[in-house]
């Protein structure tokens, strides 16, 4: 990214986030005092063992829950405010449709939640860019799984979101289909680029489509390491045969299995 398009410090700003859950007696402390930065317009992912804590940053990032400790900030602002101004696009793993409505009334919803105009042009657009024309009348029942998650990314993006958030978004689905929903998703990302994170446990595509990968250790979750990725854009899938490509997904592996599956942080 050329140094026009990032404004430093004003993508992802979190400070000192700590979460601790009560349920009755017990106590789970997710988040220990995680930093981190990124640029506006730049795309992180997170790695990490299950139970780290990721989602938990997805989600108090999202506004949907609320910090123990610290503070998060994206593109200056808070999540609430964000939130109140409709500048999120959020896709979870499970593509969470109304199964009563059609292709093109769940990708709709956003904009009917925000009271906002149903802009038919771009629905029509978004259904395109995810390769579902033909099947906008098409109820969820009638569609696959990789369909129904090209939905929700499409209805992620409806709302022309300055900050995307993407838990898992294709981790149910097959890895031919997911290679080709992250290849749709980089293009997507690509013609304008929201300030994005994505909760991933897939080490290549986090390489193949981020600026920077954060890695976080088991529970209580912290960041061990963040990682430049600094393959050049626009990204290909023949890079992800390079020699350069090859030694960042290595380094990522090591820091979560360790050498031989010995020593790294999910590997205990
Ligand atoms: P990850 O997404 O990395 O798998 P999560 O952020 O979902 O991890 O969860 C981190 C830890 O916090 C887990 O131990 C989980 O059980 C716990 N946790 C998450 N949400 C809640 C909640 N609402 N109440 C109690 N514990 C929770
Ligand atoms: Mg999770």
């Amino acid at each position: 990214m050329s140094s026009e398009e990032v404004a430093a410090g004003t993508g992802i700003h979190i400070s000192g986030l700590s979460k601790t859950f009560r349920s009755g007696r017990r106590v789970v402390q997710a988040l220990d005092a995680v930093d981190l930065h990124t640029a506006q317009g730049a795309f992180l992912s997170l790695l990490g063992p299950s139970g780290c804590g990721k989602s938990t940053i997805l989600r108090i990032l999202a506004d949907l829950d609320s910090p123990s400790a610290g503070t998060a900030m994206i593109n200056g602002e808070t999540p609430a405010e964000l939130r109140r101004r409709h500048e999120f696009g959020i896709a979870f793993q499970d593509s969470a449709l109304l199964p009563w409505r059609s292709v093109e009334s769940n990708i709709k919803l956003p904009l009917q939640v925000a009271g906002l105009p149903a802009d038919k042009e771009l629905v029509a657009d978004l259904i395109r860019l995810v390769g579902l024309d033909g099947f906008e009348k098409a109820k969820p029942a009638q569609l696959s799984g990789g369909m129904r998650q090209r939905v929700s990314i499409a209805r992620a993006l409806v709302v022309k979101p300055t900050v995307l958030l993407l838990d898992e978004p294709f981790g149910a689905l097959d890895d031919m289909t997911r290679q080709r929903l992250n290849l749709e998703l980089l293009r997507i990302w690509t013609e304008k680029p929201a300030t994005t994170l994505m909760v991933t446990h897939g080490i290549a595509e986090a390489v193949f489509l981020s600026d920077v990968v954060a890695v976080m250790s088991p529970r209580p979750g912290r960041v061990v390491e963040v990682v430049n990725i600094d393959l050049p854009r626009p990204r290909t899938p023949e890079m992800m045969r390079s020699p350069e490509f090859h030694k960042l997904h290595d380094y990522l592996q090591e820091l979560l299995f360790g050498r031989s599956g010995h020593g790294g942080v999910a590997s205990e």
